[in-house]
């Protein structure tokens, strides 16, 4: 079999700053040893993210000289929603600025004191929107997905037994609705099966608790589900995708993941009820509803992302590209969330630095490292972003110290990808000496965005 190859060509380039290591020395310490920090210039690969930072094709720019910026009733609108309504049939389609404006409208319209969202994983900011409205976010994810060197198909499932027993416990009036997030974001980009989402939606039916899905990976997932479970191997992926929405009453969707957007999101649905309370919220925030926070060229971008993600040439290389780094993990032994994800590799940064105790925050120090030694930057999936603090002040840690590389889709070839992978190898050879952190500033929310370290 040939190289699975770069299914693109490349039209236009954006240069790559070099940095020296001793100039990186300063550039972190300087930062505080948060990457968020760091200016994006001094970064060499950046895989902070995959959010917004993909590759816009030359039919998506096209787009956006397209997009019919008028204030109500755009064609890009409804260019837009025809898209989305063709992959979700659902009756409502909210545009949004982001995926959590969708979350902010959805759970301070259904959240509040007393109420229970549950999920397989819920992102940080999914998490951070439900408890802002006063509610409380549970995870129930199933035993295979705790366990990250654990090789399963589908890690990312709910656990449906807890599901069920959580509804009852609680009481589905309190419930105002269950969210599986596809692929599983905070938990290793992981996939979730067909039979399990059809499984959580029909418990869902069964106690009348809206079922709905964070779908900013929903074509990554689909992929898998082509790959790995049965009856999917002949269909494709638009249909895969189809199927996955049918057992949903709604979605929130960051168009900066699967829709190549560099920004953008929705929020759709059945219920007209909600769906109208959503649509006067959006309002008095992100704006009127044909263009909710974008503008028209935006829509035409997202119209059109949609329909590239889901061909399979892409998708093929995506997830190989992925898995590729793996690979060359294992050669040496670099610990990591097995299999590979969608969109990440996830460095399990507790058995990479097993010296480093939680409260010393060892995927912050990962994180440090990599940038240091090769300009590499990725993101702290740990205590530092899903720690909390107990009535003490004693910090309760997250279940897994991650630290993820996230791959921009479509912006890096495969020398950068295997520099990235020299680079890990070069920090797993020296790790028995590096330290760990603590912090010296923190926010009540979402700290590891501004949070400030020090070296111990
Ligand atoms: C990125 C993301 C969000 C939030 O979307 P933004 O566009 O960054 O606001 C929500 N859920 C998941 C799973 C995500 O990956």
């Amino acid at each position: 079999m040939h190289t699975i190859i770069e299914p693109f060509k490349i039209k236009s380039v954006e240069p790559i700053h070099f940095t020296t290591k001793e100039q990186r020395i300063n550039i972190l310490r300087e930062a505080f040893y948060n990457p968020f920090l760091i200016k994006a210039r001094d970064v060499i690969i950046d895989l902070l993210t995959d959010s917004g930072t993909s590759a816009m094709s030359s039919e998506q720019w096209a787009g956006i000289m397209r997009g019919d910026e008028s204030y109500a009733g755009s064609d890009s609108f409804f260019r837009f929603e025809e898209t989305v309504s063709s992959i979700t049939h659902m009756k409502y389609i909210i545009p949004t600025h982001q995926g959590r404006a969708s979350e902010k409208i959805l759970f301070s319209i259904t959240g509040g004191k007393g109420k229970y969202f549950i999920s397989n994983t819920l992102f940080d900011t999914t998490r951070a929107n439900i408890e802002f409205a006063g509610a409380e976010g549970i995870d129930l994810l199933c035993d295979e997905g705790k366990q990250p060197s654990l090789i399963a198909p589908f890690k990312g499932n709910i656990n449906l037994i807890a599901l069920e027993k959580c509804i009852q416990e609680k009481g589905a009036e309190n419930i105002p609705l269950v969210i599986i997030t596809v692929t599983n974001n905070s938990g290793g980009g992981q996939p979730v099966s067909m039979s399990n989402i059809k499984a959580a939606s029909e418990i869902c039916k069964k106690y009348n608790v809206p079922f709905f899905i964070d779908a900013c990976r929903f074509a990554e997932n689909c992929y898998f589900i082509k790959q790995r479970e049965k009856g999917f191997e002949n269909k494709s992926i638009f249909e895969i995708a189809q199927e996955l929405f049918s057992y949903a009453d709604g979605c929130t969707m960051s168009a900066k993941k699967d829709a190549f957007a560099n920004i953008g999101g929705f929020l759709a649905m059945n219920d007209e009820t909600l769906a109208m309370k959503c649509r006067n919220l959006l309002i008095i925030t992100e704006g009127f509803p044909t263009y909710g926070g974008l503008a028209g060229r935006d829509l035409e971008a997202i119209a059109i992302g949609l329909k590239e993600v889901m061909e399979e040439d892409y998708l093929k290389y995506r997830i190989r590209s992925i898995e590729y780094i793996g690979d060359k993990l294992d050669a040496v032994g670099v610990p990591y969330i097995k299999p590979t994800g969608g969109h990440a590799v996830y460095l399990d940064a507790k058995a990479f630095l097993p010296h480093i105790p939680s409260t010393e925050y060892p995927g912050q120090a990962l994180c440090g490292e990599l940038f240091l030694e090769g300009g590499v930057r990725g993101v702290e999936i740990g205590t530092v972003m899903f720690g909390k603090y107990d009535a003490d002040g004693k910090t309760i840690p997250a279940p897994m110290e991650l630290v993820r590389l996230a791959i921009p889709r479509r912006v890096y070839t495969q020398s950068h990808i295997d520099y990235v992978a020299e680079v890990i190898i070069e920090v797993f050879k020296r790790r028995e000496k590096i330290k760990g952190y603590k912090i010296i500033y923190e926010t009540p929310l979402l700290r590891h965005f501004t949070a400030r370290f020090e070296q111990l």
